[in-house]
């Protein structure tokens, strides 16, 4: 049965960057709650706005329109799946088990750092806006100020919730959250943890010779 792999860790501690890395290298689907939601906002469309109001002082959107909005989005007979940003909370990860998962082969990789350096990296972080890659104007700029390496646009976007005053809620929120996931997944023997505070070539090689070992 297909690998199903659950990233946990804070906003800016690399999962997204990984997780598109590990696509490249691997055949997994990339499921991101954060992008899943972003695509509803921008929409337009009422439950779009209501979903920027809650993002955009960095708090959870509500767990059981996320998990529909996942279980849409994914299908475990397509193949592995990179599960990025769910779950969020010890319910959410219940109802991943329950509802998604259901006995497949899974493992969960926390990616653990520091708090305050996680901070100076996500107010540095910037998004294409037209191919979602990912940099930072201090570990990782684009080649060319203001234009994206991957594809040539110049939409390079600093997030509303990448503003230091929102990251700050953020931390919190997932501080208040993230343990009882991390001891969840630890209790089942299927928990990874990878120093993320690395650099992002020396994360991913750690990353892939887990995953190798496992396939
Ligand atoms: P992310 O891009 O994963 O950092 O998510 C951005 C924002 O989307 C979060 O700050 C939350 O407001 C919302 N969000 C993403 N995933 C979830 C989730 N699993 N549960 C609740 N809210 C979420």
């Amino acid at each position: 049965m297909s690998l199903q792999l659950i990233f946990l860790g804070a906003p800016g501690s690399g999962k997204g960057t990984q997780a598109k890395m590990l696509v490249k290298e691997f055949s997994f689907h990339h499921i991101s709650t954060g992008d899943l939601l972003r695509a509803e906002v921008k929409k337009g469309s009422s439950l779009g706005k209501r979903l920027n109001d809650v993002m955009s002082r960095g708090d959870l959107v509500e767990d059981s329109l996320v998990l529909e909005l996942l279980k849409e989005n994914c299908d475990l007979e397509k193949g592995a799946h990179i599960f990025d940003g769910f779950p969020r909370n010890l319910e959410q990860a219940k109802s991943l088990d329950e509802k998604v998962l259901k006995g497949a082969n899974v493992r969960a990789i926390h990616f653990q750092i520091d708090l305050e350096a996680l901070i100076k990296r996500t107010s540095n972080r910037r998004i294409c806006s037209d191919c979602g890659s990912i940099y930072n104007l201090i570990t990782f700029p684009p080649k060319k100020n203001g234009f994206c390496d991957q594809c040539g646009g110049k939409n390079l976007v600093h997030r509303k919730d990448d503003h230091e005053d929102v990251i700050r809620n953020r931390l919190v929120v997932f501080e208040e959250n993230n343990g009882p996931v991390v001891n969840y997944y630890r209790s089942k023997g299927i928990l990874i943890t990878v120093d993320a505070g690395e650099d992002v070539d020396v994360l991913f090689k750690e990353i892939k010779s887990e995953i190798e070992e496992m396939l």
